[in-house]
């Protein structure tokens, strides 16, 4: 087992991970900019250095300063938690030249998975079931038409760089794919460093659901279960559930049990996502993080299973604690994530938090980074905290969950928790029927 790992991240995940490390009673260093020397993980880490000042790329994205970190300390392992190096394939090979662990995949499998050409046709080697769309990438306009009309109108061109909901354009008839192709190549290269752009059929109504899946470093997969993610804004997931209200135990388990395949095949090792759209009884990958997702506590709830618990045992080589028949699935979870950003106009809102109060009773968890008095630093992505609640079922999760969002306090700065409030007590969200467009319908209808 690791004696100390260093945390390379902030926030709500970086204490998240360092939670994880006290109970394994693992020596904790932290990283932080000079914005974040007040923040919570600064303060109840064993160790910090400060990498730099506030700008993500001189401080949270700076390899060098973070790899000088580990030397300093002595740290033999990095947790780079989600966003920042978490999928970076750089980050983990130079972590590996240098004896440090990356808590995550190899670097190989970061680039397969983070080329989203290169990512489809991995998937569909494995069995795993794609969108209907071009094989690579495509660049003649000729060539877009011939698969456009194959697979049939709409389509949705994508970059095959892209990522965070970015680069990517719908063609409803051939005489929008022109324009479509063009701009979608444009705006990859400029965004992206990258004009490679691809096609696939546009799913109308679809839900967003993923599967949490585990390489246990043997050569062995196992998955735990699902989550629905349907519920977005701008392509932002906004709230999360498991299991999903649309899928019964039979599908759950049969693409579960194709995901674990797919992971064990590829030699894969430690957590990842692999992401579907699912319409009429049908799922299709779109792509898969290689690394934890903001989401992972709903899984958490209704398995028991501390994910981070898990991925520092598989990078240390210790393997999975659980098999697959140990993973069994109890209850109801949702998730909202809590933003520092106005309910209604989405933009940021940050500054002094007067008075924070969190919820608390059975079946309740925050996982926050922020406390009264703290002082949100504009620099870095809105998200203060999640409230996740669990129930033995859907009902009982949803009356929780009403009654905790009635307890939770943030003074001082606006905060998305109107928004949930509104959410709870909707028919359709009651209902579990709802599709990836719901939320921004909902929206534009309430303005
Ligand atoms: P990113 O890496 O930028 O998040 P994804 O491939 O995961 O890109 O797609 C993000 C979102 O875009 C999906 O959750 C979905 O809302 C929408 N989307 C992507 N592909 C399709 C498709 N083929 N049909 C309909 N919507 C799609």
């Amino acid at each position: 087992m690791f004696q100390k790992i260093l945390i390379a991240n902030r926030g709500e995940i970086a204490l998240r991970v360092l939670r994880a490390c006290k109970e394994l009673g693992i020596q904790t260093v932290v990283v932080h900019s000079t914005a974040d020397a007040d923040a919570m993980h600064v303060r109840l880490a064993d160790e910090s250095v400060c990498i730099g000042p506030p700008p993500s790329r001189d401080s949270y994205l700076n390899i060098h300063q973070i790899v000088a970190a580990c030397e300093i300390t002595g740290a033999d392992a990095v947790h780079p938690g989600y966003g920042f190096l978490s999928e970076n394939a750089k980050f983990a090979d130079i972590l590996a030249a240098h004896n440090i662990t990356f808590i995550g995949p190899t670097g190989d499998h970061i680039r397969v998975m983070g080329d989203k050409i290169e990512a489809k046709r991995t998937a569909k080697r494995l069995g795993i079931p794609v969108v209907p769309g071009s094989d690579g990438a495509v660049t003649e306009e000729k060539e877009a038409k011939r698969i456009a009309a194959e697979i049939g109108y709409p389509v949705i061109i994508k970059a095959s760089a892209g990522g965070g909901g970015r680069g990517m354009k719908v063609a409803h008839t051939e005489a929008d794919l022109e324009v479509a192709l063009q701009t979608a190549r444009s705006e990859a290269g400029a965004a992206f460093g990258d004009d490679a752009v691809y096609i696939e059929k546009y799913l109308q109504k679809p839900r967003h659901i993923e599967v949490q899946v585990f390489g246990d470093g043997f050569g062995r997969g196992v998955h735990f279960g699902e989550r629905d993610c349907s519920l977005q804004r701008r392509h932002q997931k906004v709230w999360e559930e498991a299991n999903s209200p649309a899928l019964n135990a039979e599908e759950r388990s049969r693409i579960g049990g194709i995901c674990a395949k797919a992971i064990a095949d590829l030699g894969y090792s430690g957590a990842g996502t692999i992401e579907f759209l699912y319409e009429n009884g049908e799922f299709y990958f779109i792509e898969m993080n290689t690394r934890l997702q903001v989401e992972h506590p709903v899984t958490e709830a209704i398995t028991g299973i501390d994910l981070v618990h898990e991925q520092i045992r598989v990078a240390s080589g210790g393997g999975l604690s659980v098999r697959q028949e140990d993973i069994k699935f109890n209850g109801h979870a949702i998730e909202c994530r809590i933003n520092a950003e106005d309910p209604r106009t989405f933009t940021p809102s940050p500054g002094t938090i007067t008075h924070f109060h969190t919820p608390g009773g059975l079946g309740i968890r925050v996982d926050s980074g922020v406390y009264s008095g703290y002082k949100i630093p504009p620099y870095y992505d809105s998200l203060i905290g999640k409230l996740i609640v669990h129930g033995r079922n859907r009902v009982e999760c949803m009356m929780r969950l009403r009654r905790a969002l009635d307890e939770f306090v943030v003074d001082g700065i606006k905060t998305t928790l109107p928004l949930f409030r509104d959410l709870v007590g909707n028919a359709d969200i009651a209902n579990g029927d709802y599709d990836i467009h719901w939320l921004e319908k909902y929206l534009a209808k309430e303005e």
